[in-house]
């Protein structure tokens, strides 16, 4: 079990910043996620807190103790690489129990607890095999068995489910979860994959280009985008954006795009300029007492919902419909949107505007 916390964290190598002035705080025993595209820094972040990479600056304090320059050896943190790497000349019981030995545990005792995970694992049967024969998720609960047998107070995992194929990541991502909930041992895990973040995560850092564009739990993420970029990168399809120009006094409740006028939530700040309407396809709707009007370009079938991409005089947006709703190609039609759920963004930061909808969650402005 373990609380970390992150303060103004930076790491350069060179003159390349790759993580600029991270904060945030991971609860002890939750699942955290770290999420953002390719190159964002989330390894770099996960290495420092690991203790395999120095930071340039700022703090991590594990339970209150501050441990950026301890080594990695003293921190009580198991780090879980893609799951892969095993020791291939051992068998199961031996690659589990590695660790154990390397500390110098007597053989009763290492025995003892290597049982224990592997009925934790459900891997009792395969202790004596040799590992190359084993199946992929066989050889993946093999490494996280030799990642738990320590009983660290902190898991850091690196895209561990990384090279699996779509079905059995969802099965495995199912697995991690669960186990994780039986120990309750604070985990940290790293993914591009923001599906897998919202799924497994308590809470999310959502990062780019080094910088921590927000932080909290997935709903709040999703509902409450802080930034263009998390109302992008969170959501498939992702937010439609509005583009419009125009002036907000506070407590304003409606916008007007091309004299069609739509409510918000209540501005909680004066502003002027370039703004950005974000609705999710889920809030678009069609409505024929609306002005706004849109054409229908195409329809996706999904079973229960469809996807109706539309033109409107602003762009094209995406509306998710149920699959029962008429909407034909070429069709002219009304657009609605859920008042309550529409953020504002200010264009030229891609800061999201206070409001009722997002007071308190914002990092910025
Ligand atoms: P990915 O999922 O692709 O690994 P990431 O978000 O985990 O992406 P990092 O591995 O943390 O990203 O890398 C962040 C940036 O820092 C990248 O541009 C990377 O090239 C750079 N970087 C990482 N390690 C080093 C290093 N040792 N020396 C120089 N640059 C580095």
């Amino acid at each position: 079990m373990a609380e970390i916390i992150i303060r103004n964290l930076r790491k350069e190598f060179g003159s390349f910043t790759a993580v600029e002035g991270s904060s945030f705080k991971i609860e002890d025993g939750e699942f955290f996620m770290l999420l953002g595209p390719s190159g964002c820094g989330k390894t770099t972040t996960l290495r420092m807190i690991a203790g395999l990479e120095l930071p340039s600056s700022g703090e991590i304090y594990i339970d209150g103790e501050e441990c950026g320059r301890k080594p990695a050896s003293q921190r009580d943190i198991a780090f879980v690489f893609q799951m892969f790497a095993l020791y291939p000349h051992m068998n199961v019981r031996r690659n589990i129990s590695y660790p154990l030995a390397s500390q110098g545990m007597g053989r009763a005792e290492i025995r003892a607890k290597v049982e224990e995970v592997a009925r934790i694992l459900g891997i009792t049967d395969i202790l004596d095999r040799s590992v190359g024969g084993l199946s992929g998720g066989d050889r993946q609960r093999v490494a996280l068995g030799r990642a738990i047998v320590r009983n660290p107070k902190c898991f850091l995992m690196d895209e561990p489910l990384g090279a699996l194929d779509a079905e059995f990541r969802e099965h495995m991502a199912e697995e991690l979860r669960a186990l994780h909930d039986r120990m309750g041992a604070t985990t940290v895990y790293v993914t591009h994959d923001q599906l897998e973040a919202m799924q497994m995560g308590d809470k999310i850092v959502v990062m780019n280009h080094g910088v921590v564009e927000q932080f909290g739990a997935p709903q709040d993420i999703y509902d409450k985008p802080a930034t263009l970029f998390v109302a992008s990168f969170i959501g498939s399809p992702p937010m439609n954006f509005l583009r419009f120009h125009g002036k907000l006094a506070p407590g304003a409740t409606e916008v007007a795009l091309h004299h069609s006028r739509f409510a918000i939530p209540a501005a909680r700040a004066p502003f002027e300029g370039d703004m950005v309407l974000g609705v999710r396809p889920e809030h678009v709707h069609l409505s024929d007492t609306s002005s706004y009007r849109a054409r229908v370009l195409a329809t996706e079938y999904l079973g229960t919902t469809q996807i109706v991409t539309l033109q409107t005089q602003d762009g094209q947006i995406k509306a998710r419909l149920a699959s029962d709703q008429v909407a034909r190609v070429n069709e002219q039609v009304g657009l609605d949107f859920t008042d309550s759920t529409i953020t504002l963004f200010d264009a030229q930061t891609g800061h999201a505007l206070r409001s009722e909808l997002n007071e308190g969650v914002l990092a910025h402005g």
